[in-house]
């Protein structure tokens, strides 16, 4: 229970990396009265939006497919319509949420061949490429990759395992966990030939959760004519069929379906390279705090910092869980928890979706006053001076380093 009246604790941004903060724009944009989804208009507004859509995944070939659901049901969309009980699919483990989606993959009936990483480190490309090329008969039917892992803020290299799967010469379909970083870092499912990119609407959409968006390659789609998972409700056919006549085989998401519109027409005027640079800025200016405070990131390495999320550990001797119930009991701000292996160990800002820099800042000076209220060796303001130095340059600091 927090201190502050819900009605004002309300007001403060979230630092959970999604659901994420919704412009006030968005949020107005879902507030759209009943409408009829078998009308014309519907048809008129189902079409653009889907493709679109396909701007924001970067793909030219490729469809795309909405579910009314999460990001996890994005999964189960691609995983059922492309794979049959007993398929073969390989992959890395390296956070909660690869490890959710292996979860999703037995219980499918699939033969799951795990890679185990440390928690920090990102996909392996080189190990998928040794895995792939002993697999001469091609009984390997699908590559699955998490591009962001949101539990150790990890950004893999797409590019790289789809290179990986080129030397080897195998034809397994490469599936892409995008959920926390489409519509906020670079994602180009054609260039980085990935057959299945899976998201939900809370992350980079900044939207209400109950969308999951999948861009499936014209592989994929061929996949699905001999694929014998069970699938209804997901079914890509069903979907695309009555998208091609302008409408849903139930019924839609109406008034998320008009927030997604508004979605991406912010994200449009915006720019993608310019979502993608202010991301960025956000995330540098995080780290610089993490640094000011003494403090490590669980990404191993400057190469895979996430630019949505950063997952920070605690010193020894203190419980990250502490740390975020007494930010949020003491001053109604939301930071992540730490999950699976980090649970207790480290904990999460989220920095993604509709923030600005004097947003961050808010999130920052409060997790150090969360901090010094129990006792962590740090100094009040530090990180809030670091960012505030970094951002008040513009976020040229790093342009600057980077190039000494
Ligand atoms: C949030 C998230 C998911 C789960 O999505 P839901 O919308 O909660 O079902 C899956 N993968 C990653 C990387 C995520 O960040």
């Amino acid at each position: 229970m927090s201190r502050h009246a819900p009605a004002l604790r309300d007001q403060n941004p979230v630092f959970i990396p999604g659901p994420t903060n919704m412009p006030e724009a968005l949020r107005h944009a879902m507030n759209t009265p009943t409408s009829d989804h078998r009308a014309r208009d519907f048809a008129e507004f189902l079409g653009p939006l889907l493709a679109d859509l396909k701007t924001v995944f970067k793909t030219e070939t490729g469809q795309i497919v909405t579910f009314p659901g999460s990001g996890t049901g994005g999964w189960e969309a691609a995983v059922s319509n492309t794979l049959s009980p007993g398929d073969k699919v390989l992959i890395a483990r390296y956070g909660m949420f690869s490890h959710r989606w292996i979860d999703l993959c037995q219980r499918h009936g699939l033969d799951v061949e795990i890679i185990d990483c440390v928690w920090g480190t990102g996909a392996p490309a080189d190990r998928f490429g040794e895995r792939l090329g002993a697999d001469a008969d091609h009984t390997i039917k699908a590559v699955l990759v998490t591009h962001n892992e949101t539990a150790t803020g990890v950004k893999s290299d797409i590019g790289a395992v789809r290179a990986a799967m080129n030397a080897a010469g195998h034809p397994a379909l490469l599936m892409v966990d995008a959920v926390s970083s489409l519509a906020s870092m670079d994602f180009r499912m054609d260039d980085w030939g990935v057959d299945l990119a899976v998201t939900g609407s809370q992350k980079g959409f900044m939207l209400a959760t109950g969308i999951a968006i999948v861009g499936v390659s014209q592989k994929a789609m061929a996949a699905m004519e001999t694929a014998t998972l069970p699938r209804t409700y997901f079914d890509f056919r069903d979907m695309t069929q009555a998208n091609a006549r302008g409408g849903y085989p139930y019924t839609p998401p109406l008034q998320l379906l008009h927030g997604l519109r508004a979605s991406v027409d912010m994200l449009m005027a915006e720019g993608l390279d310019n979502v993608f640079a202010r991301h960025h800025r956000m995330a540098e200016g995080v780290r610089r705090a993490v640094a000011a405070w003494g403090m490590k990131l669980c990404a191993a390495e400057p190469s895979l910092y996430s630019d949505t999320v950063s997952a920070i550990y605690v010193p020894d001797g203190f419980d990250s869980n502490r740390l975020t119930d007494h930010a949020y009991d003491t001053y109604g701000m939301s930071f992540g928890v730490g999950l699976g292996q980090m649970n207790g160990r480290a904990f999460r800002i989220g920095h993604l979706g509709s923030l600005t820099e004097p947003m961050a800042l808010s999130g920052l000076a409060t997790i150090e006053m969360a901090m010094a209220d129990l006792g962590y060796p740090i100094t009040l303001g530090s990180g809030v001076a670091a960012a505030q130095e970094f951002w008040r340059a513009g976020g040229k600091v790093a342009a600057a380093q980077a190039a000494a």
